[in-house]
């Protein structure tokens, strides 16, 4: 073999050195791009499964706060519902009147006073504190009229009508709270005579101005007259208790606005 034939055979074998070289940096190449989509592909894999346990952790959180959320307002509605029908049978907020009549079934322990007028019996004490203060004061009140049963408002009614047509500041029988016990016709001894000219006394005075500290309110006042129905009657209080009476006169509300109020 001579030179050339050597060089030539050397050169042939550098080009396959370097043909085995290339084809090995390519298998190299592919592999690499094969793990990397391998890694790839198992990145999203591992992601979305992250992903999906996430989506179910804080779907079973928000599932637990729905479930804890209703059983709290259902627990606020149920004290609300007790609370409203606690008040709805609160005898002191009884609503008698034309829309409204007596119920039935309605029963009353009533007292006679020194003077002949019978109330309910709860309301006694407050009733004779409350003119013991205005005598005090130097105001003599005077129970006109309290308790009236269902028979003697009949009566009343009649009369009233045949006196002068429809009865404006009588109710019908039923539907007169002096069915209840807690209502009054109070007037001074001075001037007893039940109309507009009573507001001129000191007892009518006396009355607004400290009734409610006793449990007494005005209960027909004369910016009510459309809400209540009933004219206004300067001379009829109602009993509320002293808790109610105090709201009542704080915020002006005759019984069937605040009675709204609480939702009953
Ligand atoms: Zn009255």
């Amino acid at each position: 073999m001579n030179y050339m034939e050597r060089r030539h055979q050397r050169m042939q074998e550098e080009e396959k050195r370097e043909k085995r070289l290339k084809r090995r940096n390519s298998r190299m190449s592919w592999l690499m791009c094969l793990i990397g989509i391998a890694l790839l592909f198992f990145y999203k894999v591992n992601m979305s499964t992250v992903a999906a346990k996430e989506t179910k952790s804080s779907t079973s959180a928000a599932s637990v706060q729905t479930a804890s959320v209703p059983s709290v307002a259902a627990s606020s509605d149920s004290d609300s519902a007790q609370k409203t029908a606690a008040l709805a049978a609160d005898w002191r907020l009884i609503l008698v009147n034309r829309s409204s009549p007596l119920p039935t079934d309605f029963a009353v322990a009533l007292t006679t006073r020194k003077d002949g007028s019978r109330v309910d019996e709860r309301i006694e004490a407050e009733l004779e504190e409350m003119f013991r203060a205005a005598q005090n004061d130097d105001v003599a009140l005077k129970v006109c009229s309290a308790y009236r049963s269902v028979s003697q408002q009949k009566q009343l009614y009649h009369a009233e009508s045949f006196a002068s047509g429809t009865p404006v500041s009588v109710q019908p029988a039923g539907e007169s709270e002096h069915h209840t016990g807690l209502a009054l016709d109070i007037v001074t001894t001075s001037y007893q005579t039940l109309d507009s000219r009573f507001v001129k006394t000191p007892a009518y005075a006396w009355l607004q101005k400290n009734s409610w500290e006793y449990g007494f309110v005005l209960r027909y006042p004369k910016d009510k007259e459309k809400i209540t129905g009933v004219i206004y009657e300067p001379w009829h209080f109602r009993y509320v208790g002293k808790d109610y009476a105090k709201v009542m006169n704080e915020k002006q509300m005759c019984l069937e606005e605040y009675r709204q109020s609480l939702g009953i």
